[in-house]
């Protein structure tokens, strides 16, 4: 690529300065700038158009990061995270002086309280780079040269400056955040091998702020694990108080249950877990909330599509004959949904399945001995989890973590039962154990054996289109639960595990790189799922940009899970299944 001078930047802007505004295209190009390198790699037609891309190199001889803070895939992560959070304060600090209108704004795409591998920042040994937004500043229509100077040449070097020179950052901060993350990871790639699905450090911070603001509540009661499940791990880097060791509780593979009274706490320890397979940031109080990374939350979400899904594990017998072992639905219900969401989470690998009676379908999740005496099994097509929950774990290894408050059945199929009691965990086991035998159900089991797992679904290419217009590939993010696909939408407020906009747009890049890649409408959904994971893993997310030539702006994209990924072609309205 020709690089030019800042003196040709210079130059262009002032030749261009009150013209048009389209005669910012000219700057397309790269730059250097002296102590760093400016890549203009798209320049939005008018100032109320997407804002331009651009991106800012940094050569490692002025930035110089120590190699040992990003030698592995999951130090690199962290320290581009955290470097990325540098930049957005540097942004920020200059937005309070002056007021944001969004002519010459600048926006970076960093995280809140998750760390996910992005597209951001850039960690190489010889560079950093940093990719950002940038609206060019203007008046009217008209070009601002002398502002777009300001912007591209001095805001620019002090972001450098400030946010990617080591020396000029909080270094005790930036290490304390790389080790926080690496210990985290280290605890997660543990669990399995021990026998856990989970682990909660004690005094880790559950409660969150509000529903929209994902801040650790203040005055909120820490975690204290119950000494029956009280395990420990030896951590790869010591806490600020200088322990290696962690504490907190272990939740076994299995059956748990999570009871207590309303308000305690149970739907907040359950979300805990949801977000646990992702890292959180120092700080947050769940950075030592360590879930397994196959574990999926699931809801019922009645209105959902549903394709050749086999739920016949937990429906059958519907009215008019339909069949469930292939069962399609334009708008499923709320027990339909749920044994779907199921069923295809464990079709792509799931290991442990999170629910919670706040957002289950009651007749999904049980059906007491009165009820089975007024409507006999043949009038009900509903095989109840509580009768399938014990199958998923003995003879597909699934484990189930369930929030039930309501019911007292889920008992005699629970190994482990945690009860909230003001906010504290206690082991109630062996309580419920003795309750199980004073006070039987009366129910009876109603579900017959499992005819072995689903067979694997091979979606057909050509139902999924990108395509819109006279474009080939229309993708576009309206929230963290909207996708544009094509000429689609899709609805993903039911897909809780989503956490961001830039996982969201990854997931609708991932599908089409999917579709043009690994689906030949014979290769079933868990081996596209893996081809994907490896492609991410082997190229990192700047394949996801279709349109990815070496060297340019992305776009900005956070690394999404396969399920969710796999839960957003199942929701896709068109999807055909072979
Ligand atoms: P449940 O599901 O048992 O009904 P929730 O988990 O929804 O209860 O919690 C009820 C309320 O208590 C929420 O507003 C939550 O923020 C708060 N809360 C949860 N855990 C704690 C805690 N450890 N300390 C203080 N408040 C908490
Ligand atoms: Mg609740």
């Amino acid at each position: 690529m020709k690089v030019d001078g800042r003196d040709d930047l210079e130059l262009r802007l002032d030749r261009i300065d009150g013209k048009g505004y389209r005669a910012y295209k000219d700057l397309a190009g790269a730059y250097d700038m002296g102590d760093f390198c400016l890549y203009i790699d798209h320049v939005q037609g008018d100032p109320f158009a997407a804002p331009s891309k651009i991106r800012m190199r940094v050569p490692q001889s002025l930035a110089a990061i120590p190699r040992k803070w990003f030698s592995t895939p999951i130090r690199r992560m962290a320290l581009e995270d955290f470097l990325g959070r540098a930049v957005a304060a540097v942004i920020d600090d200059f937005h309070t002086r002056r007021g944001s209108s969004k002519s010459g704004q600048i926006t970076v795409d960093a995280g809140g309280q998750e760390v996910f591998e992005r597209t951001t920042m850039v960690l190489r040994e010889t560079w950093v780079e940093v990719r950002l937004q940038v609206g060019l500043p203007a008046s009217g229509r008209r070009v601002l040269g002398r502002q777009a100077r300001e912007l591209l040449c001095n805001d620019l070097a002090r972001i450098a400056q400030k946010a990617l020179h080591w020396q000029a950052l909080d270094t005790e901060r930036a290490t304390h955040f790389v080790c926080c993350i690496e210990n985290g990871e280290a605890i997660r790639n543990e669990l399995r091998g021990r026998g856990l699905i989970a682990f909660i450090a004690d005094g880790s911070i559950l409660p969150r702020r509000s529903g929209v603001n994902k801040q650790p509540l203040t005055g909120a009661v820490p975690f204290v694990s119950p000494p029956t499940w009280r395990v420990s791990f030896r951590l790869p880097n010591p806490l600020t108080d200088g322990r290696q060791e962690l504490q907190g509780m272990g939740i076994p593979a299995g059956v748990t249950l999570i009871v207590g009274g309303g308000y305690h706490g149970k739907s907040t320890l359950l979300q805990a877990l949801e977000q646990g397979v992702y890292p959180q940031i120092p700080g947050d109080g769940r950075e030592y909330v360590v879930t397994v990374p196959e574990a999926v939350k699931i809801r019922a979400e009645d209105g959902r599509r549903v394709v050749r899904t086999d739920i016949s594990a937990f429906i059958d017998n519907l009215p008019l004959g339909r069949d469930t072992t292939r069962f399609c639905s334009e708008d499923a219900s709320g027990s339909t949904s749920q044994a779907a969401n199921i069923v295809e989470a464990v079709e792509v690998g799931a290991r442990c399945l999170l629910l919670d009676e706040d957002t289950s379908a009651t007749n999904f999740m049980i059906r007491d001995a009165r009820m089975q005496t007024l409507v006999h099994k043949q009038g009900e097509p509903i095989t109840p989890f509580v009768d399938r929950v014990r199958d998923l774990y003995t003879e597909q290894d699934v484990s189930s973590v369930i929030v039930m408050g309501g019911s007292g059945d889920y008992f005699d199929v629970a190994d482990h039962l945690i009860q909230m009691r003001n906010y504290q965990a206690e082991d109630s086991t062996a309580e419920a154990k003795r309750i199980c035998n004073a006070l039987p159900t009366g129910r009876r089991a109603e579900a017959a054996a499992l005819a072995g797992a689903p067979s694997p679904r091979c979606p057909i290419a050509a139902s999924l289109n990108a395509s819109r217009g006279r474009r080939e590939v229309k993708i576009d993010v309206r929230a963290r639960d909207h996708l544009l696909f094509g000429e689609q939408s899709i609805e993903l407020s039911g897909v809780t595990q989503i956490l961001h906009s830039s996982q969201t747009r990854a997931i609708g890049y991932a599908l089409y790189l999917a579709v043009s890649r690994f689906m030949d409408d014979t290769t079933d959904m868990s081996t596209i799922c893996k081809s994907i994971e490896a492609l991410l893993d082997r190229e990192g997310l700047d394949v996801l940009d279709p349109f990815h030539r070496d060297e340019k702006h992305p776009g900005n994209f956070a690394r999404p899970r396969h399920f969710e990924i796999a839960a957003a072609m199942n929701r896709l309205r068109t999807l055909r299944i072979q």
